[in-house]
């Protein structure tokens, strides 16, 4: 019998999973090793320091000044160029295909790997921003299909 992984966040944003292996359902980290469950208090902590950290007025410049990594990223997603003696250019395929999605949720977010250590870049907020950014600066689709 196999096992099945399901993976979820816990509420300070780890990544854990839920594995179930017969009839014994038990927590893990990413590693595998077993972590115990959160209290009630310990999950409520969690949480408002998770509200606190969401509601920081962040910004783009204050982002790349904490953790200069995104910037990297920025710079380098800023030099995909759309090869116009190619048919075609896909943002998506650049986005999805080449990883630069996967890029954006390692440094910030809720998946951060590895964990980031800046509190304030692990919030949805961090996330959202540096994905519009960096998206933002791929050129636009052109003759891909995306759109139709
Ligand atoms: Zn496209």
């Amino acid at each position: 019998m196999t096992a099945k992984t399901k993976y979820r966040h816990d509420a300070e944003d780890r990544v854990i999973a839920s594995v179930s292996i017969d009839e014994i359902t038990c927590y893990v980290d990413e590693d595998g090793s077993p972590i115990r469950e959160y209290t009630k208090e310990e999950r409520d902590a969690a949480q408002k320091e998770s509200d606190a950290a969401e509601s920081y007025p962040l910004t783009w410049e204050e982002i790349i000044k904490l953790d200069p990594r995104v910037s990297d990223l920025y710079r380098e997603i800023c030099g995909v160029k759309d090869d116009k003696s190619k048919k075609s250019f896909c943002a998506n395929t650049a986005w999805y295909g080449d990883g630069f999605k996967d890029d954006v949720g390692n440094l910030v977010g809720f998946s951060t790997k590895p964990k980031q250590p800046n509190r304030l870049l692990r919030t949805m907020k961090a996330y959202d921003i540096v994905y519009g950014k960096c998206y933002g600066a791929l050129p636009n689709c052109r003759n891909c299909g995306c759109y139709g």
